[in-house]
């Protein structure tokens, strides 16, 4: 019977015949090239990060309220907020708001135009509006040249559910082409008026309806776009579906901001997007933990394993892969993909760093040993200027895929 370290070699060795052959294979992500718009201190567009953000739910005008929430948001790492504004005493309150908060601030108007002059009174960072509701193409202009006079951004925000009803009619329905034209319809008027700094959202609750909506738009234009799967409704489903319907997208290099609609409290909001991030590979900000779903082979403690990595990792940034599985069936596989990987077998397992075995660890010694490891591996990405630095997904010379940090 053959050892568990020459049933690991054995694995490995043939992972490696197996990775060789596809060698010339890499992923490739081309990103909506965009311009750039400004907003507060965030550059939207462009090679910037996709900034997570996020909306308000108690009345503006409470101020306590808004920015306690704003605060809970912010440490959990929104980057730009949303108030809406409907009355005048929301748009009253902005000036203070703005001055209690860290986070550039969007007010948002929905069909009163006027509301949205006056917002752009106060000292905000971008309004966003939706010409669908805000009675017509001259009022649209209004709020357009206001902007251009106070030098700020726009988020012009499409909704599949409050398209022109001409368009609804031309096309038969509020399909992704009649979307579309809505969009380029109000970017032209924009730019008639000398207008540029927009940002294009095209939002549906419709999963394929959002993804082909903004697919089209990134053929036709080149303003940074907002994306999110609009009322998505209550956690856990609506994470999934946002995940359904952003994940094409991101993974098309569509999208500058993104935001997860889901229902009630907004800070799960902020997690559930940076996951989705994480898991497109858009923007990595914490180690990837590879973890097998277990099963009857199972041959270490591998859930409470993982659960102590995972709370000894608690904040660490560091964009690197590591591998942990439950046996020797794709243990060395996945663990020489990773940076760093452990391949277990009955109550001990193999180290692999970088592709390369290095060491035979206990059980008990795992998750010490994994911390050695990759307080180490940071060391030395570190003393070769390579720590932290892509901005995007870029190849190994050996070949493993790296992860992108932003
Ligand atoms: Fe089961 Fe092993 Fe696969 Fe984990 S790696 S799921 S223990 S076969």
């Amino acid at each position: 019977m053959l050892s568990i370290e020459a049933l690991i070699l054995a694995r490995f060795l043939g992972s490696r015949r197996f990775t060789g052959v596809g060698m010339g294979y890499q992923h490739t992500f081309q990103r909506h090239k965009t311009r750039e718009v400004r907003v507060g201190d965030k550059v939207v567009g462009g090679d910037n990060p996709i900034w997570v953000q996020s909306m308000t739910t108690p009345d503006t005008y409470d101020i306590e309220a808004t920015v306690a929430q704003i605060h809970r948001l912010e440490e959990a790492g929104c980057e730009i907020v949303r108030v809406t504004v409907p009355k005048p005493q929301d748009a009253a309150v902005l000036g203070e708001i703005r001055r209690r908060i860290h986070l550039p601030l969007i007010c948002d108007i929905h069909f009163d135009y006027k509301m949205a002059l006056a917002a752009l009174d106060h000292p905000v960072d971008k309004i966003r509006i939706n010409p669908g509701n805000i009675g017509g193409y001259d009022r649209y202009r209004q709020v357009i040249r206001k902007a251009k006079d106070k030098g700020l951004p726009m988020r012009i925000g499409v909704n599949a559910g409050s398209l022109e009803r001409e368009l609804v009619e031309k096309h038969g329905f509020p399909c992704p082409p009649a979307m579309v034209e809505s969009a380029l319809r109000y970017i032209e008027i924009a730019e008639s008026e000398g207008y540029h700094d927009m940002i294009i959202s095209l939002k549906s609750s419709d999963v394929i309806t959002a993804v082909e909506a903004c697919r089209l738009y990134a053929k036709h234009a080149n303003y940074p776009t907002h994306i999110g799967i609009t009322e998505a409704g209550k956690a856990p489903y609506a994470i999934t579906k946002s995940a359904c319907g952003l994940a094409p997208i991101l993974l098309d290099g569509i999208g500058d901001t993104i935001r997860i609609s889901l229902l009630g409290d907004p800070v799960p909001e902020i997690q559930a997007a940076f996951d989705i991030l994480q898991a497109t590979q858009r923007r990595v900000r914490k180690p990837e933990l590879i973890a097998c779903p277990t099963c009857g082979r199972l041959e270490i403690d591998l859930e409470g394993i993982i659960a102590q990595l995972e709370k000894r990792l608690g904040g660490r940034k560091t964009p690197i892969k590591i591998s942990v599985l439950g046996c020797v069936v794709n243990g060395p596989g996945e663990a020489r993909e990773a940076d760093l990987g452990i391949a277990a077998g009955k109550g001990k397992g193999v180290i692999f760093k970088r592709g390369e075995i290095i060491r035979n660890v206990l059980e008990s010694e795992m998750v010490d040993a994994l911390l050695e490891e990759i307080d180490l591996w940071e060391k030395e990405e570190a003393a070769n200027g390579t720590l932290r630095q892509e901005k995007s997904v870029g190849q190994r010379a050996d070949g493993r895929v790296r992860l992108p940090v932003l």
